[in-house]
């Protein structure tokens, strides 16, 4: 046979993950920290590198870092698992819990990469959709749990990219209801008020199936990086354990997040920042006669009624701002994501706003 080597028959129709990387001042669609990292932070990294033995290969284990996250959540080193991000936390829940003849189960319109992932690793995706509000209808949860046993459900909590998180009631009684782990992706956990956390803190029943995955991408301004980790039970840990390429955490991640971790008051003064900023703009678009969905997360979803999505994504584009144009995705018509970012950008962001809807924009 000559020619181009044809991919996996399975992963045809897919296309990789994409973001638009385009350089302009104000980038607000990514969802990550506006803020670099703490100085003080950057001196301790800097001077840690210096010890670190770079012709060898990492702790395998990332012990010190795992140890570090049980005592900052107050659980076990055991029950925690890190990864390059936290998307390789959540492939590996996948290559080890899901696969070929299991279902995964989503609620949409919720993260993109649940679905992606669980595609790729050749695992079917079982979806009911969310109510008006974007949180779970519990009706349909219980529905699918009964008719497609999935042994991973994922729950995003805040949901990206419509911003809501769900109430540690509903997490409980997926507890209840669903066959196999219940994954709840707490990316943006650290703006909401409470946290699946708490449940496996008090070994609440069913928390042996509760997954709470973490990154350090988002409020710890550690996006490039790429570092991110699950608390779980220790026989997921060791599950994932089986399916995770050796050394997977390199040798300044692991200290990086260790001594970030030693920061976490700084962090928490920068949510409350971006909390309050995210109100202010939640605000700035219900004086535009814009509709928008109430956010525990550090972006806010809206849909500005009057003019097509996709033109003022391209006016606010023409202003040097970008954001998220979710208008194309099911459930999502019409809709924009924009991150909240630092006073400066959200002004830019408003201001660019103002001015798009305020042209004549004929569809
Ligand atoms: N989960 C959710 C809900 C996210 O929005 C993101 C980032 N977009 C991630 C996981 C992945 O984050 P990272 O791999 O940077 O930890």
């Amino acid at each position: 046979m000559s020619g181009p080597v044809p991919l996996r028959a399975d992963l045809r129709t897919l296309s990789g993950y994409h973001s638009a990387q385009v350089d302009v001042a104000v980038r607000l669609n990514t969802n990550e920290s506006p803020f670099a990292p703490p100085e003080a932070w950057l001196d301790e990294l800097r001077e840690a590198m210096g010890q670190i033995p770079f012709n060898r290969y990492p702790d395998r284990t990332a012990l010190g870092l795992r140890s570090a996250l049980a005592t900052h959540h107050g659980v076990l080193a055991g029950q925690v698992f890190c990864g390059t991000g936290s998307n390789e936390v959540l492939q590996c829940l996948l290559l080890a819990y899901g696969g070929a003849g299991r279902a995964v189960a989503t609620f949409e319109p919720s993260y993109t990469l649940h679905r992606h992932i669980a595609e790729v690793t050749a695992t079917s995706v079982v979806s009911v959709p969310r109510t008006a509000d974007f949180v779970l209808d519990l009706d349909e949860v219980d529905e699918l749990m009964e008719r497609a046993r999935p042994t991973i459900t994922f729950v995003c909590s805040p949901n990206n990219p419509t911003g809501r998180a769900e109430d540690l009631t509903t997490i409980s009684h997926l507890l209840e209801v669903a066959p196999g782990l219940v994954v709840v992706d707490e990316a943006y956990g650290q703006f909401a008020r409470t946290s699946a956390l708490d449940l496996v803190r008090e070994g609440a029943s069913g928390t042996e199936r509760l997954v709470v995955v973490r990154t350090f991408s988002k409020t710890f301004s550690m996006a490039g990086l790429r570092l991110g980790y699950m608390v779980a039970d220790p026989a997921v840990v060791a599950g994932c354990e089986v399916v995770v390429l050796p050394y997977n955490v390199g040798s300044v991640s692991q200290v990086a997040g260790r001594l970030a971790l030693r920061h976490s008051e700084v962090v928490e003064q920068r949510v409350q920042q971006l909390v309050a900023e995210r109100s202010r703009v939640e605000a700035a678009l219900a004086a535009l006669a814009v509709t928008s969905w109430p956010s525990d997360a550090n972006f806010v979803l809206f849909r500005p009624d009057h003019k097509p999505a996709t033109k003022v994504w391209q006016g606010l584009l023409e202003h040097s701002v970008l954001i998220r144009d979710c208008s194309g995705w099911p459930g999502l018509h019409e809709c924009l994501r924009v991150t909240i970012g630092t006073p400066y950008e959200n002004d830019r962001f408003l201001e660019a706003l103002t001015a798009v809807l305020g042209k004549d924009m004929a569809p």
